[in-house]
């Protein structure tokens, strides 16, 4: 059994917010550098030229990179072998984020009740996904998620007699209703399986799974080819400009389901497709 002091979960979520609102992750930038090559359309690629300068000022300016820097989402694996110290996890984990949200200069876009409103101040609570894992340590990776992009998210709970084209036209036109509110090239996550929300948990985990790397089952990934490539012949483009380029990635996550049952979850991630992981 390992001992682990709360005060080091909170260092590291704090740190994992800034860095993930200052820098995206390398396979985004990577995507996105790629597809300022190939866009054909000049003013699409006149956008795509304009967010990697975006990111080039937001290193050399030390500035986030957006200025919605999100709802704080956190992934955490716990190992099982894992005692901890001090502060309850959750208490933890929001102490990091509002330290985040305060020393980063990052702005706070958390309300403390859905229809009154009023400002929380600190960015908290986090939504906080818990899973426990074999093992001595702790992964966290941090989710600053902007709602330009989650309100154009969408579910449906198909019937088991949905074929494979029936939801490719769900998520295509998920993208297609969105336009240009979630800022293309958009990175579109889909949950299949599960139950009513634990589809929309597996949406929002496939926007943090590498955008270079397929399913590992090679139906779904050549399912994940098929909507990239229908998303991208919408013509939405960069920015809603009209172009080649509306998607960088899908990356679908599945689970088990009833036998009655399909449900489908697509979580839209924006062009600041921000995530970041660390250990403890
Ligand atoms: S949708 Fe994304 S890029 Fe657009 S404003 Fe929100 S966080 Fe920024």
């Amino acid at each position: 059994m390992r001992t682990i002091n709360s005060s080091q979960i909170e260092a590291l979520v704090r740190d994992l917010f800034i860095d993930a609102n200052y820098a995206l992750p390398n396979d985004v930038e990577h995507l996105l550098r790629e597809a300022s090559l190939n866009e054909t359309s000049e003013v699409c690629k006149n956008a795509l030229c304009g967010l990697c300068d975006n990111l080039e000022l937001s290193r050399k300016l030390d500035v986030p990179v957006c200025q919605d820097t999100g709802m704080a989402v956190v992934f955490i694996d716990l190992g099982q072998d894992v005692r901890i110290e001090g502060m309850l996890l959750d208490e933890a984990v929001n102490s990091g984020v509002r330290k985040a949200y305060e020393e980063g200069y990052l702005r706070k876009s958390v309300v403390a009740d859905p229809l009154r409103r009023v400002n929380t101040n600190d960015n908290t609570p986090a939504i906080i996904h818990l899973r426990l894992v074999p093992g001595e340590n702790i992964k966290i990776t941090a989710v600053p998620k902007g709602f330009g992009s989650e309100n154009m998210s969408r579910h449906k709970m198909f019937t088991p007699a949905a074929s494979e084209e029936d939801i490719l036209l769900f998520i295509v036109d998920t993208v297609l209703k969105a336009g240009s509110n979630p800022c293309p090239p958009v990175i579109v996550g889909v949950g299949i399986g599960g139950n009513f929300e634990y589809s929309a948990y597996l949406a929002k985990k496939a926007l943090i799974r590498d955008v270079s790397e397929r399913h590992q089952d090679v139906f779904y990934a050549r399912l994940e080819e098929e909507a990239l490539k229908k998303i991208n012949m919408t013509g939405i483009g960069a920015q809603g400009f009209g172009g080649d380029i509306t998607a960088l990635a899908v990356n679908i996550e599945t689970a088990p389901t009833h036998i009655a049952g399909l449900p489908v979850a697509v979580n839209m991630g924006c062009w600041v497709n921000r995530h970041k992981t660390g250990m403890i």
